[in-house]
């Protein structure tokens, strides 16, 4: 199949997460052919795949009883998508602009004159990141006691000790949420304050099976094949401690993927990408799935059904434009 700048693409996608590979699935069932760009191998959450090849098993996507791995979970998807005929690249969008239709992408050298690919409509699939701590050990130990999703992993922690960082809305809902299963959970907060709402302090407050670790940072993740406890700082006093947990939530925030579309599409005051009506965003033939536009249920789940939305939106305006 041609990828000439030439002959340009009717749909390609950016990102290879739940939403883009539905999106692709969709697509190519709907004879649009779509080229996607899925990004390349690295350890973070950034690569092929995205954040669910950092997780172990998956047990609430529906349709697998017995929960599966996250990094097969996104292989099957990338197959299906696959199946049904989408061109896929193992590289990185490095410049796209937006300004005139068709749209140009270019990967490898930004500065090149002529854009690698060019495509009628483009569906953005950029997911986010979590915002990690930068210490040793912590990439190492994803999806062996150190997590970033207390939705996705919470249940094997029934019964431990665990620890949550940040002192935001996010830290707070973790934290609450990991009670169900957790004999102890242990909010460590850098300052004596929290940034949380009011209403989620007090449920925090409230909350017995919750403590509080004050004015304290992660000094170190402990562990060799699995965490088994985390160096706190105390930034008042400058004590370190040992607090003995298998299980570590780094809830300090999230960033969208949303580097490439600075200045060329709307944003939500958080970096989030602005969408609706369905995925639809503020330039005409450019839609937007998952992560990158979803700060509110970050779910497999809701990014796969996302990926369809804006499939269909895709394929609806194509229709219109010929
Ligand atoms: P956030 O509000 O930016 O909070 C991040 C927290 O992490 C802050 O307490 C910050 O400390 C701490 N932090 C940042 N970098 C750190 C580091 N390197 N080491 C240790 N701690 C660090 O992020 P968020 O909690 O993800 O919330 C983002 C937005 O989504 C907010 O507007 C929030 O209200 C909203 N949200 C709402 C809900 C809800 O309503 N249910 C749930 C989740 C999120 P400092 O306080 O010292 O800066």
């Amino acid at each position: 199949m041609s990828t000439s700048p030439n002959e340009p693409r009717k749909v390609l996608i950016v990102g290879s997460g739940p939403a883009g590979l539905t999106a692709a699935v969709y697509t190519a069932r709907a004879s649009l052919a779509p080229l996607m760009l899925e990004g390349e191998p690295s350890s973070t959450s950034d690569q092929p795949g995205g954040q669910l090849m950092l997780t172990t098993e998956v047990e609430n996507f529906p349709g697998f009883p017995d929960g599966i791995m996250g990094p097969e979970l996104m292989e099957r998807m990338r197959a299906q998508a696959v199946r049904f005929g989408t061109e896929i690249i193992t590289e990185k969008a490095s410049r796209i602009d937006l300004s005139s239709r068709p749209f140009k992408v270019w990967v490898g050298d930004p500065a090149a004159t002529e854009p690698t690919y060019t495509a009628e409509s483009i569906i953005i699939a950029t997911g986010a990141r979590s915002l990690m701590l930068g210490l040793e050990n912590e990439n190492r130990l994803i999806g062996h006691g150190v997590s970033t999703c207390a939705t996705c992993d919470g249940f094997f922690f029934r019964g431990q000790h665990i620890a949550v960082v940040g002192g935001g809305d996010s830290a707070a809902e973790e934290a609450l949420f990991l009670t169900k299963f957790a004999d102890t959970v242990t909010l460590v907060h850098r300052r004596s304050e929290l940034r949380a709402s009011r209403i989620m302090q007090d449920r925090l407050f409230a909350n017995e099976k919750i403590r509080f670790a004050w004015n304290s940072t992660v000094e170190e993740i402990m562990g060799d094949q699995q965490l088994t406890g985390v160096r706190l700082r105390n930034l008042e006093s400058g004590e370190t401690t040992e607090l003995p947990v298998t299980g570590l939530f780094v809830a300090i925030g999230h960033q969208p993927n949303t580097s490439l579309f600075d200045g060329q599409l709307a944003l939500e005051d958080n970096g989030y990408l602005i969408t609706g009506p369905g995925s639809h965003t503020s330039v005409e033939g450019v839609f937007a799935c998952g992560d990158v536009q979803d700060h509110t249920y970050r779910q497999a789940i809701t990014a796969a059904g996302s990926g369809c939305m804006a499939a269909i939106d895709a394929e609806r305006w194509l229709e219109g434009q010929h």
